[in-house]
């Protein structure tokens, strides 16, 4: 016992009393506090060690073809083909370019961080996040509208990272080769042309402050995100291979690109058929410059390589996303039935009926899946518990419901 007593961790020298654990070595101790420590140390050491190619963390790089890519893509996301092309194209390459890194030669790729531009809810957000679920690494979502430039009241861009560590628990190589999905990027536009006219200097401080992240560069990352303070201790994370897509509506950028095109007269001189397809699909000829004119810096459009857009959902669109992606709402609807033991029966016209009331209430995509709770949540709330081992939606019933729901009352803009 008295010999128990003088026990001590030989790294800090605390005595057994005053320690919950000691671990015993060949010829001392070691107590909880110091391992916790030595933890901190080694993943410190190791994470410094891992260069963009080299992992001790377990994670791979699984590279795929842009096909390949584009056929998981069409798993998930309806129709907006010429997005998922471009897309596939430059993450098949950003990937390219972090394998190849290590042979060295002159020819160095650039990074293909990506801005896609089309009405929210088209589907922006779900390819961003689908090409991360497909490549297997990590993922964030970020909005642009919380960060401000350095000295003012909000985020610092650098806790985008935060997120994606967050999402990886952490482990900083796998951070660095991550996707992080930039929402709203039309918000921190600067308006106005003209920079010398431009009031709101916020938004373009932003664009400035994302500027280094983009291209590639060493970042200290608060763990906690918010604000950086000096007492925090920042976790050092390298950009160079991180893929950035950026998404935003950019409301009214039909109008620039109607005017370049216009001063240009380019693809106009077609049939009048042609030119109303045209007119109305606009957003297809976007490229820089109508950015540029919406008030993003040059330098940050030099930053996002690629330029990709959705097209606005119509009907046939909209009635594909309720029943065909791999998690489509219906088949989720079902399946939460099935958990009861209960067979959802959604007759065709319901479909419809959903459809046509997501666009009556411009309510998009989005939307659905409030009209479908609004259609089902009265049977979700009762049958569950009951005899019932079937439940046969019709249009009346679906009518009925809907008519009932707060979402009925919602003015048509
Ligand atoms: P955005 O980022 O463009 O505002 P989201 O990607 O967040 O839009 O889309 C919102 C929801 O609408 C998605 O979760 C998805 O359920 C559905 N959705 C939108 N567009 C599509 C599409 N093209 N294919 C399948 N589902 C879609």
């Amino acid at each position: 016992m008295a010999k128990q007593a003088q026990l001590h961790c030989s790294f800090c020298g605390r005595s057994r009393d005053e320690v919950k654990i000691l671990i015993a070595g060949q010829e001392g101790h070691i107590c909880e506090n110091c391992v916790e420590h030595a933890q901190e140390i080694i993943v410190q050491e190791l994470n410094l060690k891992n260069d963009a190619n080299s992992g001790n963390s377990n994670f791979k790089l699984s590279v795929r073809r842009p096909a390949e890519i584009k056929k998981f893509l069409d798993e998930y996301v309806i129709g907006q083909d010429d997005a998922k092309k471009v897309l596939s194209v430059a993450v098949y390459n950003h990937f390219k370019r972090i394998v190849q890194k290590k042979q060295a030669d002159d020819i160095e790729i650039e990074k293909s961080n990506i801005i896609m531009v089309g009405e929210t809810g088209t589907g922006k957000t779900l390819l961003a996040k689908s090409i991360a679920r497909l490549l297997n690494v990590p993922f964030a979502i970020v909005d642009a509208t919380v960060f401000t430039e350095a000295g003012y009241v909000g985020e610092d861009v650098e806790s985008m990272l935060t997120r994606l560590l967050q999402n990886c628990n952490y482990d900083v190589v796998q951070a660095e080769r991550g996707i992080v999905y930039v929402d709203e990027i039309d918000k921190i536009a600067r308006k106005g042309d003209n920079p010398s006219i431009t009031r709101d200097v916020s938004g373009e401080g932003v664009q400035q402050g994302l500027l280094k992240m983009l291209e590639g560069t060493e970042v200290l990352v608060p763990p906690q995100g918010g604000r950086k303070h000096p007492e925090q201790k920042m976790i050092k994370v390298d950009t160079k291979n991180i893929l950035f897509i950026c998404g935003g509506a950019f409301d009214g950028i039909d109008k620039v690109i109607a005017r370049r095109i216009n001063t240009n007269a380019i693809g106009f001189s077609v049939n009048k058929d042609e030119q109303e397809h045209q007119r109305k699909n606009l957003l297809q000829f976007i490229n820089a410059t109508d950015l540029k004119s919406f008030g993003l810096i040059p330098e940050l459009l030099g930053r996002l390589p690629v330029v990709t857009h959705l097209n606005p959902l119509d009907k046939e669109v909209l009635r594909s996303i309720l029943t065909e992606p791999k998690n489509a709402l219906i088949k989720q609807f079902t399946k939460l039935f099935e958990l009861e033991e209960i067979k959802l029966v959604i007759e065709e016209p319901v479909l419809d009926f959903m459809v046509d009331k997501a666009l009556e209430y411009k309510l998009g995509a989005r939307g659905l899946r409030s009209i479908c709770e609004s259609i089902l949540t009265d049977a979700m709330f009762e049958l569950p518990g009951t005899d019932t081992k079937e439940l046969i939606v019709t249009l009346d019933y679906a009518q009925s419901m809907f008519g009932k729901s707060k979402l009925s009352t919602l003015k048509v803009a």
